[in-house]
């Protein structure tokens, strides 16, 4: 198998593009994908201040790395969500990520602040750990763009995390949320940053290549509670087509952005003591907080890799 580019031996066959490419080819033909996603959908502009969420796994790692390689410096958030064996982990090799970059991480503590781990305090509310992790999630990482005057969120979602959502809203006609399968939402200045998806066209396998190509050091493992998500059946029904016919997902994906028109965002409130858009007078997290009787005014702690006396890796 020869590289399609140089001739020399190939590393990776990529059969939905019908071509195989060396290491070098491979790394370049990513992040030019990446770096075209982002500017023919205009995700990132000049003036803008991106913040990347990193979860310690290859797509957000990767992105991290990609983004500041392309000359969009941008630094991430983690929140900690303090599940054994995974979590502490997973901020070990964000850390190791920001030292190559120089970047700084804001943690959000999640153990500490509610004192209760994610399942417990789902439990409590009544709702499904992912539910209540994604409630938290959105607003925190709001919460560090407004608090610390980033305007926009980037995430590490790749083509099969879109393909797979969209395919499962699409089975139950679910359209309320189709729009929000966009890769860029807007926000509203000063209470929601914009949202972008620079992955929306890499595979996770494209991106679980580039991290190993690039020696970024990634944690295999999944969140523990992602075990029974529907998405993963959604995917693994997707990968079965994607075997029989290479190119599906792409076409899905490419076919859905040809298609989708953003729709205005529902909430048109504002939650009387932190901003955030709404139904009605306060917003969900706000609401957590009183329930257990939580300080409203949030702090992360900030591991900024700036103060470290070596160089950024990547920029040399
Ligand atoms: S799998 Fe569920 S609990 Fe785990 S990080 Fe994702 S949303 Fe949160
Ligand atoms: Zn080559
Ligand atoms: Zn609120």
């Amino acid at each position: 198998m020869k590289c399609r580019v140089c001739g020399q031996a190939a590393c990776i066959s990529l059969k939905s593009y019908n071509t195989a490419l060396c290491r070098e080819d491979f790394v370049a033909f990513l992040e030019k994908r990446v770096l075209t996603t982002i500017q023919k959908y205009h995700l990132i502009n000049e003036t803008d201040r991106p913040i990347v969420a990193v979860s310690g796994g290859k797509d957000s790692l990767s992105l991290w790395y990609i983004m500041n390689k392309l000359g969009y410096p941008a630094d991430g958030i983690y929140i900690d969500l303090g599940i054994e064996d995974y979590s502490s982990p997973s901020l070990t090799k964000i850390r190791n990520v920001a030292d190559v970059l120089k970047r700084k991480v804001y943690v959000f503590p999640f153990r500490e602040v509610f004192k209760k781990g994610i399942e417990e305090l789902a439990r409590t509310i009544r709702r499904p750990p992912c539910s209540a992790c994604g409630t938290i999630k959105r607003y925190i990482m709001n919460r560090v763009c407004m608090d610390k005057g980033y305007n926009t969120l980037v995430t590490g979602h790749n083509l099969d995390d879109e393909a797979g959502a969209l395919f499962g809203n699409i089975l139950y006609w679910k359209d309320e949320y189709l729009w929000k399968k966009n890769l860029l939402l807007e926000g509203t200045e000063g209470h929601l940053s914009k949202k972008v998806k620079p992955l929306f066209l890499c595979s996770e396998r494209e991106m679980a290549a580039y991290a190993i190509l690039n020696n970024i050091d990634y944690i295999y493992e999944e969140c523990p509670f992602s075990k029974n998500a529907k998405s993963l059946t959604y995917k693994s029904m997707l990968n079965k087509l994607e075997e029989a016919s290479p190119g599906t997902k792409l076409q899905f994906i490419k076919g859905y952005l040809k298609q989708v028109k953003e729709t205005e965002r529902k909430e048109s409130d504002f939650c009387t003591f932190c901003g955030y858009p709404t139904y009605g007078d306060m917003c969900n997290f706000c609401r957590m907080l009183e329930r257990f009787h939580i300080d409203k005014t949030i702090s992360f702690e900030e591991y900024d890799a700036r103060d470290l006396d070596t160089q950024p890796e990547v920029m040399t």
